[in-house]
């Protein structure tokens, strides 16, 4: 009964990770990974964490048992604090397998109990959107205009115009902060707009919360735009991942945020949501979660934790700066500003399809096909290469 089934699609990004590991050209640089990597290239433990591992290991207190199925209190306590800068008895969270399962969670709920079947996702997004709301059973995925290729910017009046034809019972994604994978996020001024659109049409709003500190190396600037839908009186969903901020992609761990109008309809948005749990994984894994609630729930290391993530986003930063300043400096043509501008991990570079694949095939760069580069794959050992190499497919 097997043999009928047809093979899927290569998931781009873990082929490119493949092709990677197996290439022996030793000038190869990885610029597709959706992970951290320090000055050496390297996969980066936060310090902060390998000390709180250390403790837990030794510790006779923790076990192997079941967590509850909406996972553990003090880290969902914590992660809402964390976001939205405060504890409310309107707010609430569901531990989730990373962001992912909070996306997923927030799929399922959305066309149970809300009826929707149109989810409106940025063009473009985090390739995994439009799967997993699919996968949930909506049948109507559109996406709203975001990115400007000619501007290299946010397309905003085409977004608002967008969002403006959402058909009742939409759901809309907007990403929190350090857009994946444009790195493009909207001003303070825009998200007003943004926000007053979703009200007028009655759009239900999830928010993805990737990147957390990824964007400003401040947790609360990053958490602007949560607070200000918060503050205006939405009820929605916040999808929190800690994959990124902590370096905790293999332990998924993912908190999805309740914010209702008040404690009685989060009680019973919550049930439900562990209702949907419990015949999905039925409850969450510990180790990652413990981590974080360690970490956020003591002052001490929750101080180490900002220095770690300090560490990440200037490295970031400098990378960002590095990369503009060589292309400028051996003249390679075009306008390149937009790398210093854009936020977080990921630089949507603006080459074509053609030249990210003349970088993978002719100088063993491994970028995505739509030019989104991770910053953090730039070393100081191979910056100049991908420069140079940048210039050489721009002016073929
Ligand atoms: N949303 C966005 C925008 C992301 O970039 C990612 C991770 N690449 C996720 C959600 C999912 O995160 P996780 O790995 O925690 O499932």
């Amino acid at each position: 009964i097997f043999a009928d089934i047809q093979i899927a699609k290569p998931i781009e990004v873990f082929a490119l990770i493949a092709d990677y590991n197996k290439d022996e050209f030793k000038e190869k640089v990885n610029l597709s990974v959706g992970a951290y990597r320090d000055t050496d290239g390297k996969p980066w433990v936060l310090p902060i964490v390998r000390r709180v591992e250390a403790q837990m290991a030794s510790d006779p207190t923790l076990n192997h048992e079941y967590l509850p199925v909406a996972g553990l209190v003090d880290f969902r306590k914590a992660a809402i604090k964390l976001l939205l800068g405060e504890e409310d008895s309107r707010y609430g969270g569901v531990q989730a397998p990373g962001g992912t399962g909070t996306l997923r969670l927030a799929a399922a709920f959305t066309k149970k109990f809300f009826g929707c079947d149109t989810v409106f996702v940025s063009k473009p997004t985090w390739g995994n959107h439009k799967g997993i709301f699919s996968d949930a059973g909506f049948s109507n995925i559109v996406e709203y205009r975001y990115w400007n290729a000619e501007e290299k910017g946010l397309d905003y009046d085409g977004m608002l115009e967008d969002l403006r034809n959402a058909p009742p019972k939409s759901v809309v994604i907007l990403h929190a902060v350090a857009h994946n994978p444009t790195g493009v996020d909207p001003t303070q001024d825009q998200w007003e707009g943004i926000a007053k659109v979703c009200r007028e049409q009655d759009i239900f709003v999830v928010m993805d919360c990737a990147y957390q500190g990824f964007a400003s190396g401040n947790l609360d600037t990053d958490a602007w735009s949560c607070r200000y839908f918060k503050d205006q009186g939405f009820e929605f969903f916040i999808c929190q991942s800690f994959s990124k901020n902590f370096g905790l992609y293999n332990e998924r761990v993912g908190n999805l945020c309740v914010v209702a109008k008040d404690c009685d309809a989060k009680m019973k948005t919550l049930s439900q949501l562990e209702l949907i749990v419990r015949t999905a994984w039925s409850n969450p894994p510990n180790h990652g979660a413990r981590i974080v609630a360690t970490v956020l729930n003591s002052p001490q290391a929750y101080e180490q934790w900002k220095n770690d993530i300090h560490t990440m986003s200037q490295r970031i930063l400098l990378m960002r700066q590095q990369l503009l300043s060589k292309l400028k400096a051996i003249g390679c043509p075009g306008t390149w500003d937009h790398i210093t501008k854009q936020k977080g991990m990921f630089s949507y570079t603006g080459l074509n399809a053609q030249q990210s694949d003349m970088l993978l095939k002719k100088y063993h760069i491994y970028i995505m096909k739509s030019g989104r580069i991770n910053m953090c794959g730039l070393t100081p050992a191979n910056i100049d290469y991908v420069a140079e190499a940048i210039n050489a497919v721009v002016t073929e």
